[in-house]
């Protein structure tokens, strides 16, 4: 069953935290949403200021080299547009500013499908300890599709900015554990692809063939589950 199809998906917004968050959890997926005519779109909350160990560099060069960098990757993957909402890095929150900030961009591009970060920690299935913005993002996201984007009475502001109503169709929650419940499955060009665009982060990914491997390897043991070569694992939430 084709379900993106079923489901007439043909703008996808992608909402994180951080410069490489998608790359990371979602990017096999992005790059085939792209590849089959879907107007895909990246929504980063931060300004993505704090993420290195160099002394040498300050918060305003990394936010720079890391927006270029995010950009490049959108390139690759065949990205419509990458908006930055330049939050403070390492400091994010689910605040009504990041929600509203997260509904107007909901409002403008009108996407079918949102896909973001996991909103909890979860300690009990994953050795990931998990970064405080990409739940702050997840949640701020997850709050602004329903039902910030969706009611009018909600954020009036947006309305007078031009910004009308929105009902997204459906959201996926990016899992790499066992608390997925939707595998999508992507072609190994769509992992190459992936790949590809993660390297497009070269301040953050430091060992290039070590992160391939794994983002191959993980991709090809979701892809086990559902008998594809590869696919990606997410919380899937139907909302009409
Ligand atoms: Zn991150």
């Amino acid at each position: 069953m084709d379900d993106q199809k079923e489901n007439m998906i043909k703008k996808a917004m992608v909402v994180v935290a951080h410069p490489d968050d998608a790359e990371w959890g979602c990017s096999g997926s992005v790059a085939r949403l792209c590849r089959e005519g879907v107007e895909v779109v990246y929504v980063l909350c931060t300004d993505g200021s704090k993420g290195t160990e160099d002394r040498s560099i300050d918060g305003y060069k990394l936010s720079e080299i890391r927006k270029n960098e995010q950009i490049k990757a959108g390139e690759i993957l065949g990205l419509k547009d990458v908006i930055f909402l330049n939050h403070p890095d390492g400091y994010l929150e689910a605040t009504l500013d990041l929600r509203r900030d997260i509904s107007r961009e909901i409002r403008r591009w009108k996407p079918d499908l949102l896909i973001t970060t996991n909103p909890k920690r979860d300690l009990m299935t994953s050795n990931y300890l998990g970064h405080p913005d990409h739940f702050a993002a997840g949640e701020a996201a997850l709050s602004a599709v329903f039902p910030a984007a969706r009611d009018h009475l909600t954020f009036p502001e947006l309305i007078s900015e031009g910004y009308d109503t929105h009902k997204v169709k459906e959201v996926w929650v990016m899992m790499f554990g066992e608390n997925a419940n939707y595998w999508y499955p992507i072609s190994k060009e769509d992992v190459e692809k992936s790949v590809k665009s993660l390297h497009s982060h070269v301040s953050q990914v430091k060992n290039p063939d070590e992160a391939s491997k794994w983002m191959k390897n993980r991709r090809s043991e979701l892809g086990e589950t559902i008998g594809a070569d590869y696919a990606e694992g997410f919380r899937r939430y139907k909302l009409s």
